[in-house]
């Protein structure tokens, strides 16, 4: 498909943005995240189905921390390898799993970025006790591998997906309650992975329950990176799918509380939802998160959650459920 001519979202009304492709160069996520208006970005210092890393050359450095500090130094992160398992009991993929994490520390600190998103990690049938113990040991090696270092592991939480663990708060109070170093760790909170744990998200209630258990087992204050994106599975299914914002189960009110939600104002809010290299998704994304900065919750009596358009979209442009979920991959913005 032809890429299409965009001009950037201006002045977009909170410190989100988008997971971006470093193809043809790290440096090139932030021009991506220009052409579109993010004031935040996300990527892969390597490739994250892989456990091969390339050696940063010098001159992508200091490209990089160039474009870093000319402003997003605050709001970039990197998310660390999917085949890195640090709850892996013992074996090739344990060993590849904590030289896997130390070495995309190491590249994190190089290039002057200060989170590394982490997904937990599975316990592989060992059990969840077993599993939570092996993850906060294997935090331990990896902390002590790099002394001093300013990157700081954000512990994600999981969809929960087989034997992975994280998809209750409760996993990662327990995984800080066991590290040596909590202080070296953050948390990354993912509003889809949140759902398809079971937290219902969906209705201003649930999201206040939801953030009230996080603050008391794990603390607001300890999330430096929020994931937004919808889910295309239900409550509890512990599938992980991403989907648009508002057009999947979990719906726009979710979104419109955390937007809305002065404890997380200044947290950068990263998309990772699906989108083709002309970012026009993300577009839509962007523009959809920010139509719902400043307003109030839906009266009662209107329907909740799936379905409902952001307050903003002009009369006349409704559309089926099913004529969006078509529209939905490419659809032209404004
Ligand atoms: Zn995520
Ligand atoms: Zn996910």
């Amino acid at each position: 498909m032809a890429s299409r001519r965009r001009t950037p979202i201006r002045d977009l009304p909170l410190p989100a943005g988008a997971h971006m492709s470093v193809a043809g160069g790290l440096h090139r996520a932030f021009e991506r995240g220009r052409e579109v208006g993010c004031r935040a970005v996300q990527i892969f210092t390597k490739n994250a189905r892989g456990w091969k890393s390339t050696p940063l050359a010098p001159p992508d450095v200091k490209l990089f921390r160039d474009e870093l500090e000319a402003g997003m130094a605050g709001a970039t992160c990197a998310h660390a390898s999917y085949l890195i398992n640090l709850g892996a009991p013992g074996g090739p993929v344990a060993e590849r799993s904590l030289a896997g994490i130390v070495d995309e520390l190491q590249r994190c600190e190089v290039l002057g970025i200060p989170f590394l998103v982490l997904h937990p990690g599975a316990h592989m049938g060992a059990g969840e006790e077993a599993g939570l113990d092996r993850i906060a040991a294997n935090l331990d090696g990896a902390h002590a591998a790099c002394p001093g270092f300013r990157v700081r592991i954000l512990l994600e939480n999981a969809a929960g997906q087989g034997t992975c663990l994280g998809h209750r708060f409760e996993h990662l109070e327990g995984i800080l309650a066991r590290v040596h170093e909590p202080d070296r760790l953050g948390v990354c909170f993912d509003t889809c992975h949140a759902f398809a744990g079971g937290y219902d998200i969906r209705t201003s209630e649930g999201y206040e329950a939801a953030t009230a258990e996080f603050d008391r087992r794990v603390g607001l204050d300890r999330i430096r990176i929020i994931h937004v994106n919808d889910s295309k599975k239900g409550l509890g299914c512990r599938v992980d799918r991403h989907e648009h914002i508002g057009q999947g189960e979990i719906g726009l009110e979710a979104f419109r509380c955390l937007v809305n939600d002065a404890r997380l104002a200044d947290v950068p809010k990263i998309l990772e939802t699906p989108k083709g290299d002309d970012m026009a998704e993300d577009f839509m994304n962007l523009r959809t998160l920010a139509s719902l900065v400043g307003t109030s919750a839906v009266p009662p009596g209107k329907p909740k959650g799936r379905g409902k358009m952001p307050a903003s979209r002009p009369a006349g442009t409704k559309r089926s459920t099913k004529q969006r979920s078509r529209a939905a991959g490419r659809r032209v913005l404004r």
